[in-house]
């Protein structure tokens, strides 16, 4: 049977995906990147904010249409969109097969073996889509922060942490297949453990993944400001392969809008962390996120995120627009600020991160730095790595010149020539 499986979304939707896939793989299964040369297309959703629902429901739109040509027979749609719209989706497209959510990957794996009548035992081992030198390794599912523009936490549920033991033998097992980077992620990966075990176990865990030999990098993601420890601070300046990157998405910097937006942490507080973690480690690359056009926001507090983003000299930041989400508080907050301000001020920002980003790769001109090949890029006869300040898919790209070298490498490459994203030069042999 051919099988094509599509995954939209974030890190936390890829490790969903690599799971359904683990379960569904075997001899009488191939899976086909072509969706238009599949007999099942399967879809997991993303439905965080409008831009990712509309490209969700425009990728179930052409999968029926392939359906309705006959090219395929079955689709089904999993995810965060069918978890949050699962009436209102198998109302508007009976054609679809099946909408499963996002909540148990066992059960919806075994709905789907029995619909593709397909005999399989639930066995849990992912089957990567990553390139095979980097995973994700998600360490939690669900969220309970309050912030009013959130709907994770309605799509996703409570938070609810993985046991340890099954994320070391899961991190084991990944490295055995010849992972090198393991990237943490969940919802907010700094309370990890709170709910199982009573208090934070993060730390302890960093510690453990640490011990797996042949792991060279350990990055951790979507952290949150409120619950950044001392002791985070700690094993991220002294554990090597607990590489010196933070993602901390932040959101705004004038209290008064974080306030509205129930966020727990403060100006100073966030300030005051990213100022020791540079302390502890001056190399550390710091990324955060922020959200531009909160509903209240005034040109001075605009100002005061302007000043914050000048002051701090982020390495890696992520801007986006506010999306009025239904069912979250700050989609019934009456003032809205208008579209234009809201990408005014979003352009401003990204002018200004860009010339910050240019000033810091500057500053590798004639260093040598390790590099992780990604791929080779024909066109360019070149190879795309990264650094290990870049995460894969949303940070800079390292353009190495050189000969032989395979994806999943670790190799010294010495800049010679950088722009805005990206740093240039030759592997040094
Ligand atoms: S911490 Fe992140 S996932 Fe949780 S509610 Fe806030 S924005 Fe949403």
């Amino acid at each position: 049977m051919k099988i094509n499986f599509t995954t939209l979304g974030c890190p936390k939707n890829i490790v969903d995906s690599e799971y359904l896939l683990g379960g569904l793989q075997g001899a009488d299964v191939e899976f086909v990147d072509d969706p238009g040369q599949a007999e099942t297309i399967i879809l997991n959703t993303c439905g965080f904010i409008q831009g990712a629902k509309e490209e969700s429901i425009d990728a179930i739109l052409q999968a029926l249409e392939l359906k309705k040509e006959g090219k395929c027979r079955k689709v089904f749609v999993t995810g965060c969109l069918s978890q949050r719209y699962s009436q209102e989706l198998a109302e508007e497209m009976p054609e679809v097969d099946g909408f499963y959510g996002n909540r148990d990957m066992g059960q919806i794996l075994s709905e789907l073996t029995n619909e593709l009548d397909l005999r399989r035992e639930i066995l849990g081992e992912r089957l990567l889509t990553t390139p095979s030198h980097f995973a994700y390794l998600k360490v939690s599912e669900g969220c309970e922060n309050p912030c009013t523009f959130c709907a994770i936490p309605a799509i996703r549920g409570g938070f609810k942490s993985r046991p340890v033991e099954q994320l070391v033998d899961e991190a084991q097992m990944l490295v055995d297949k010849g992972v090198r980077e393991l990237i943490i992620v969940g919802q907010d990966t700094t309370i990890y453990g709170r709910d199982l075990y009573g208090e934070r176990r993060l730390v302890s865990l960093l510690d453990q993944l640490c011990d797996i030999k042949a792991l060279r990098w350990l990055r951790l993601l979507y952290t949150y400001p409120a619950h950044f420890t001392d002791d985070l601070i700690e094993i991220i300046t002294d554990k090597r392969e607990v590489i010196n990157y933070v993602d901390m998405p932040v959101q705004h910097a004038s209290d008064r809008i974080l306030q509205k937006m129930g966020r727990k942490a403060k100006r100073r507080d966030i300030e005051r962390i990213f100022t020791k973690l540079r302390e502890g480690n001056p190399e550390i690359a710091l990324r955060s996120t922020l959200l531009v056009g909160f509903p209240g926001e005034t040109d001075a507090d605009h100002r005061e995120l302007y000043d914050f983003v000048d002051q701090m000299r982020l390495n890696r930041l992520g801007l986006f627009t506010f999306s009025s989400e239904e069912g979250t508080p700050a989609h019934n907050f009456t003032d809205h600020v208008p579209y234009h301000i809201m990408n005014e001020r979003w352009a401003e920002l990204n002018d200004l991160q860009n010339q910050i980003s240019f000033e810091h790769n500057e500053l590798y001109l004639g260093r040598t730095i390790e590099a992780v090949i990604d791929e080779y890029q024909e066109s360019s006869g070149c190879y795309i790595g990264r650094s290990s300040h870049d995460c894969p898919e949303i940070d800079n790209s390292v353009i190495v010149r050189g000969s032989g070298l395979q994806p999943g490498a670790f190799c010294p490459v010495e800049i010679d020539d950088v722009t805005d994203y990206e740093l240039h030069g030759a592997h040094i042999r």
